[in-house]
């Protein structure tokens, strides 16, 4: 038995459903891999809040450090919504750990299923074959610059390094050599310096991944190839912001927020995994949420930081034939519930 630490950290609203469910799927699949998990439960966001009176303590973000992964549910709701910059927000936590583990690469798979071709707001032959990677710069860009307001006038800063533009585009090289070998770089460089920047360094990155197909477009054409032509994606990189909004113009074309998961990675193996999706107040303690979104990210947890690649395709592969034999959740138009779906996925995994 191999044997690997992992902080779960299953937050408010539904990450508590959606988490157990997830780590009763991934029990199965590690054992079967000879991989002996230790669970380490902790709070964050809003629950932490209410009991430190902050959303990440430096107990929770050691803990977090020494792990081999960090899996999260989701946090935040209306409980601790506020306008008030002196008081602690959930999301902070999430800053904190973004900046404490040092992820700046975040990852988002797109990989509509056939069997729900028709749950996307694109019609199916424009989304067949759809198999897309984003991976977004998570710590640069113009949410971290300078900025500032004076009087009418209010500024932001975009910035870039070649170090910070380094890393993340030898994340998307790599993650191209495991697929379909092809790099997407979007930036504004007709307008932006720090998009020519950018365009420079990820050229210089590809000299060192012959084997991969690197081009360049820019944010607006993106924008439109997304919904005109997605399956012609692999690999897609891009700088924060523009990473930000094309991953949910990405998202929408699985047609569900419930099956969407991320991964947040940094130098080593370690790295943060979650699903795209938010603490859902509105359906929170009803039994309704889809765990979907989490199984997959834990998927990905097991393939990027805990080295079960096996397990991760079981666990994928669990929930496409549960998708599509039908099981769906509300979110997807069905009736089944939270451990509803997790029983199936259970049942599918042998057990
Ligand atoms: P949300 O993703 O929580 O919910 C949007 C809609 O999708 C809701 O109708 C919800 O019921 C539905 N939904 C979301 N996940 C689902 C699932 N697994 N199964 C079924 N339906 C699902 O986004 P929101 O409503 O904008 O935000 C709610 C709270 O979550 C806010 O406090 C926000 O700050 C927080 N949030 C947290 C994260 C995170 O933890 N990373 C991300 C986004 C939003």
């Amino acid at each position: 038995m191999r044997e690997v630490n992992v902080v779960v950290l299953p937050g408010d609203g539904i990450g508590p459903e959606v988490v157990a469910e997830a780590i009763r799927a991934v029990e199965i699949v590690a054992a079967d891999a000879e991989l002996a998990i230790t669970w380490r439960e902790e709070l964050m966001g809003g629950c932490s809040i209410d009991a430190h009176g902050t959303a990440l303590t430096d107990d929770v973000l050691a803990a977090c450090q020494a792990a081999d992964a960090v899996f999260l549910g989701a946090v935040g709701g209306p409980k601790w919504d506020t306008t008030d910059p002196a008081k602690p927000r959930p999301e902070q936590g999430l800053l904190g750990l973004r900046s404490g583990l040092g992820l700046f690469a975040n990852l988002r798979p797109v990989k509509p299923l056939e069997a729900l071709w028709d749950a996307s707001p694109l019609r199916r032959e424009r989304i067949a074959g759809t198999d897309l990677l984003v991976v977004r710069e998570l710590t640069g860009g113009i949410y971290f610059g300078a900025r500032g307001r004076e009087g009418d006038r209010a500024f932001d800063t975009c910035e870039y390094t070649r170090g910070e533009i380094e890393r993340v585009a030898e994340v998307a090289f790599e993650a191209a050599a495991r697929r379909r070998a092809k790099v997407t770089s979007v930036d504004k460089a007709n307008v932006l310096e720090s998009s020519r920047l950018w365009r420079e360094v990820v050229t210089d990155i590809g000299t060192r991944h012959p084997g991969i197909a690197l081009d360049h477009i820019l944010v607006d054409n993106a924008a439109m190839q997304l919904v005109n032509r997605p399956s012609e994606f692999d690999v897609i990189v891009t700088e924060n912001m523009f990473g930000d909004i094309l991953s949910d113009e990405a998202a929408m074309i699985t047609g569900s927020i419930g099956l969407l998961p991320s991964a947040s990675l940094g130098t080593g193996t370690a790295g943060l995994y979650e699903p795209v999706h938010g603490s859902a107040p509105d359906i929170a303690g009803k039994g309704w949420s889809n765990p979907m979104a989490t199984v997959l990210s834990a998927a990905m947890m097991l393939r990027y930081s805990l080295e079960a690649p096996e397990a991760a395709d079981r666990l994928e592969a669990a929930v496409a034939q549960a998708l599509n034999e039908g099981a769906r959740s509300r979110d997807l138009g069905g009736e089944l519930g939270t451990t509803a779906i997790g029983d199936r996925l259970v049942e599918l995994l042998g057990r």
